[in-house]
């Protein structure tokens, strides 16, 4: 009995130990971008992104392992001005799975940074669960001088491993920062420090391998989003119209044609329109095709009924929402509705 009493001790002491020494487990996910791009040589500007595969990242930052028990998979390799709905929804998907059946802790993507913005607020609206999913690129390529890929993918596994990001919607983090999918916006073409977080910020920072959060989202995500893609096979088709002076309505007219299911407008000032778009405009939301109004401008919210009377047009107001963003969220809502009242109240909580 003696004997037995302390092989227990002896397991449940083991357990213990193993229990505390264990590493968050941590999915890399990578689809491509410039950390993933090789330049010609290591000074030039010429690259192509989406070039060496997770494991070449993952050799580039073995500190990465001191932090987690890291494993990666590669879903796509393509520069980020090719992301589209179809890897946009298995992404959605397969973090899911690994987050709610799998048993990771948390999940980090890499990504191009020209459209992570709007594939961070897809998952932000899209995946269910509180755990941190956390976007990572770069702005130099995989074999530049002073290459920012690898800096970047360490915070990014830091930010993953830590409870201060949890159920805070999913994040980005560039150059030190971490940013939330709703207001993070690229703001430069060639610059490392090319994200920020709108007028409110950035969520917070990562120093010395550790997260710091100086505010957190106010808007709906993740758990609490009604948006499901688990059935979906394709997403609604929305469009975005570029605004300016003596704005031509061929494209918008365009949109209509291919039956489009919604369209975006990237207006001028408060979300205008050039007169003949308008037109055209007024027309679409007739036949059952949502206007949303965004603005070109980089910053303020695009107001209802200021300039345009969205209430008797049916037109949607996209608020702090810019048209790409306003676009996710418009293709979303289309799946749960066609009523432009309930679509307004969407980009009042997203
Ligand atoms: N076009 C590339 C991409 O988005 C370059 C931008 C980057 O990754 O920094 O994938």
């Amino acid at each position: 009995m003696k004997h037995l009493k302390s092989i227990l001790l002896v397991a449940v002491a083991l357990l213990v130990t193993v229990g505390l020494s264990a590493k968050p487990k941590i999915r890399i996910i990578a689809t491509g971008g410039t950390i993933a791009g090789i330049s010609t040589t290591s000074a030039s500007s010429a690259y192509t992104a989406g070039q060496v595969g997770i494991q070449t990242l993952l050799d580039a930052v073995p500190q990465i392992l001191n932090l987690a028990d890291i494993s990666g998979e590669q879903l796509v390799n393509i520069g980020s001005q090719d992301m589209n709905d179809e890897v946009w929804l298995k992404l959605a998907k397969r973090v899911n799975e690994l987050l709610n059946k799998e048993g990771y802790d948390g999940v980090v993507i890499t990504h191009g940074t020209d459209t992570m913005e709007e594939t961070a607020y897809f998952l932000n609206l899209t995946v269910k669960s509180d755990k941190p999913v956390i976007l990572a690129g770069s702005m130099r390529p995989s074999n530049a001088i002073s290459a920012d890929g690898p800096a970047n993918l360490y915070n990014a596994v830091a930010a993953a491993v830590s409870p201060k990001c949890r159920g805070i919607g999913v994040l980005c983090c560039m150059n030190n920062q971490l940013l939330d999918a709703k207001t993070v916006i690229k703001t430069h073409t060639i610059d490392c420090d090319t994200f920020e977080g709108g007028p409110s910020g950035i969520i917070g920072y990562i120093y010395n391998g550790e997260a710091h959060i100086l505010q957190t989202p106010n808007n709906k995500h993740t758990k609490e989003s009604v948006f499901d893609v688990s059935k979906l096979e394709k997403l609604p088709k929305v469009g975005i119209v570029y605004g300016y002076a003596n704005a031509s309505a061929l494209p918008m007219q365009a949109f209509v044609d291919a039956k489009f299911d919604g369209i975006v407008l990237a207006g001028v000032g408060d979300g205008n329109f050039y007169k003949d778009v308008f037109e055209v405009a007024v027309k679409a939301q007739n036949k059952g095709i949502q206007i949303v109004r965004s603005s070109r401008c980089p910053t303020g919210p695009t107001c209802l009924n200021s300039e345009v009377d969205d209430e008797k047009y049916h037109f949607v107001a996209a608020l702090n929402l810019n048209p790409q963003k306003a676009r996710v969220l418009l293709m979303l809502a289309l799946t749960k509705t066609h009523d432009w009242k309930e679509i307004q109240e969407f980009f009042l909580e997203y």
